[in-house]
């Protein structure tokens, strides 16, 4: 355990929290007590169709009753949408990025033409269209106000990246990372400047996060924030991955599929130990 670590909870305000969240809160927070340490709470709003006000604040009043206590003040992604885009202005500086004009559907038929659908750990990988697409048709096409989102060019960042990269997982020691599988992955998204991957990165740094925890789920996109972290020269925190709490149906804990929300068990009577020990804890 590194001492002295600096974890942090970055839910999604995207609905009320259930007993994943607790889960995943409460493990960050123990670890940094049993640390010596520091926990952060970060919003990360960025989406701004599925994120709602009421279920940020709805999240600080759900973890203070469970009995959480965190370093403020909180992050809130969507208030740092500059800074989001200082980091891309980087990497395409270094010729890292390329403008993706492609809707869903462009995207869609051209994996259908070309019969094959290779899989990364975010879905369908992009086909590479606007990667090909020449200079100055880039250039036309933006100052033409056509939306794009960003893309990272995975084969140029890996030539440029160390070639060894790895991230220490907590009881687990050194793993080499692969970030390839991703391929060509979004850093700035057609309606907001910015990708999951890129604010989780960059926050962590800035905010000073040594141990970043979050579930398995989640573990696969660790090879590409080391790859980040390195294109970029941000420190390298370690990583604990914990399990997932699963359903009755043995499938993961998931708002659309209805998990007792904290405020509903609330409600019902439960006491905050109650909810903690059905958490896990
Ligand atoms: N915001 C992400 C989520 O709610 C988690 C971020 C992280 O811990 O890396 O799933």
């Amino acid at each position: 355990m590194p001492r002295g670590a600096v974890t942090r909870f970055a839910p999604s305000p995207t609905g009320l929290l259930h007993l994943g969240h607790a889960h995943a809160a409460i493990f960050a927070a123990r670890l940094a007590e049993a640390a010596g340490g520091r926990f952060l709470l970060r919003l990360e709003d960025i989406d701004p169709g599925r994120c709602r006000p009421e279920y940020a604040a709805a999240t600080g009043q759900d973890l203070a009753w469970l009995g959480l206590d965190w370093e403020g003040p909180v992050r809130v992604q969507s208030a740092h949408l500059p800074e989001y885009r200082a980091a891309l202005d980087r990497l395409a500086g270094q010729g890292l990025l390329y403008p993706c004009f492609c809707t869903r559907a462009d995207i869609q038929r051209e994996i259908a033409a070309a019969g094959q659908a290779p899989h990364g750990p975010d879905g369908a990988l992009y086909p590479g269209t606007c990667r090909r697409l020449a200079p100055a048709e880039r250039t036309a096409r933006i100052a033409g106000g056509e939306a794009h989102a960003l893309r990272l060019d995975m084969a140029v960042a890996l030539a440029v990246a160390p070639a060894d990269l790895s991230f220490h997982e907590l009881g687990e020691g050194w793993l080499r990372c692969d970030p390839g599988p991703f391929g060509d992955v979004v850093l700035a998204r057609k309606e907001v400047p910015a990708s999951y991957h890129l604010c989780v990165t960059h926050d962590d740094a800035l905010q000073g996060v040594t141990l970043v925890t979050r579930g398995v789920d989640l573990k696969p996109a660790t090879h590409l924030h080391r790859l980040l972290q390195a294109l970029l020269g941000w420190p390298e925190p370690a990583y604990a991955h914990h399990g997932l709490l699963l359903g009755a149906d043995g499938k993961r804990l998931a708002k659309r599929d209805g998990a007792p929300t904290l405020r509903a068990l609330r409600e019902a009577g439960r006491s905050a130990a109650a909810v903690r020990a059905m958490a896990g804890w």
